[in-house]
């Protein structure tokens, strides 16, 4: 982490030299791709920019430099990963734009004909503009330290009950960073919009005849209620009797939390189902398009069956296998038998000799 520091805060040093010109090439820490034949360091320093992203506090000036589209500075997150690079070529300002170009004096001005800027406009709009461009770790021009590096990786160091719900391995980005707003209840809902004066209703959007709140959207409409209850069936997991938001929270937090299967499917459906929900939302208020629960669903269980396929492997018990078939996830995740042997012998010492010539093919 002192070392992305040092390149981040251009520390004067041969190292920061070095890798600028022989492993950056003109790219900044953030757009770096991985790739094959990186040093050690390097693959390490690639691997912990999420986390160090995540410490890191921008503060932002006048002529901003900051690229607009790369670098983490809103939510530690930075656009591109949040919006695609579709939105990005949507709004016709190139790759290169840096923060100086959505501000305007000491305003923001964001390209209005962008439908998913919108949330980005409001966000920023809460940044104060300041005299120049700094970088600080956890709080405004704060200093690297190795103290509170470590304390944020630290697993004991999460401060929210619900931190562990979002920030556990094994999440899809997208869907982790909307179910992050939600739980921060940062969402641009129509409530808050009426309230800045933006729009002069703030019915919801799934025509249900009630005003858009965060608690509405998840999941006491009619519309995200059916999605939900699926999506809840689908783990096997009783549905609930409140479905406010500040409800399914409480429920994430007791019944999400842990490293078995069954607590990241609770977890992966619920980022899936928030997501889906809003990006359905935004669907039909920006482009007057309208999907069904069944697509949305159909949405859901893709994504999540895919991101399982690919990254889990699971024992073959009654409760998995029932799980696994309500989401329609390939065979492959159950864990190969002998896998499974070879498994259990490691922890019961039975791992004999002639058992370890067997499995090898010898004899
Ligand atoms: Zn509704």
């Amino acid at each position: 982490m002192n070392l992305i520091w040092d390149l981040l805060s251009e520390k004067p040093s041969l190292w920061v030299s070095w890798s600028k010109a022989e492993i950056l090439r003109g790219l900044s820490l953030w757009q770096m791709e991985k790739k094959q034949g990186l040093s050690v360091t390097w693959k390490a320093i690639l691997r912990l920019r999420l986390c160090v992203s995540s410490n890191l506090v921008y503060s932002v000036g006048l002529n901003s430099s900051w690229s607009l589209w790369f670098d983490p500075w809103l939510h530690s997150m930075s656009l591109v990963e949040r919006l695609g690079t579709r939105a990005i070529h949507d709004t016709g300002l190139p790759r290169d734009a840096s923060l100086s170009d959505v501000i305007h004096g000491s305003n923001w001005s964001w390209p209005s004909h962008v439908w998913q800027l919108w949330d980005i406009r409001h966000e920023s709009s809460l940044i104060r503009i300041e005299q120049r461009d700094r970088l600080g770790w956890i709080k405004p021009g704060g200093p690297f330290s190795f103290k509170l590096a470590y304390e944020s990786i630290r697993p004991s160091s999460s401060i929210v009950s619900w931190s562990k719900v979002v920030w556990s391995s094994g999440g899809i980005p997208k869907h982790t960073f909307c179910l992050w707003l939600t739980f921060l209840k940062a969402h641009c809902t129509m409530d808050k919009l009426l309230r800045f004066g933006v729009v002069q209703s703030s019915l919801c959007p799934f025509g249900c005849g009630q005003d858009e709140t965060v608690d509405h959207l998840f999941f006491d409409c009619a519309f995200t209620k059916t999605v939900w209850s699926k999506v809840m069936k689908m783990n096997n997991c009783r549905l609930p009797t409140s479905w406010n938001w500040n409800d399914t929270a409480t429920w994430a937090v007791e019944h999400t939390v842990g490293n078995h299967f069954r607590f990241w499917i609770r977890r992966a459906g619920l980022a899936a189902s928030v997501y889906h929900c809003w990006r359905e939302r935004n669907n039909r208020i920006f482009r007057q398009s309208a999907a069904t629960t069944e697509s949305i669903l159909a949405r859901i269980r893709s994504d999540v069956a895919d991101k399982a396929a690919l990254n889990r492997s699971i024992r073959d018990s009654p409760a998995n296998r029932s799980i696994v078939t309500n989401w329609d996830i390939t065979e492959s995740i159950f864990r190969n038998p002998i896998d499974e042997l070879s498994h259990e012998q490691r922890y019961t010492g039975s791992n004999t000799r002639q058992e370890r010539q067997r499995r090898r093919g010898v004899g």
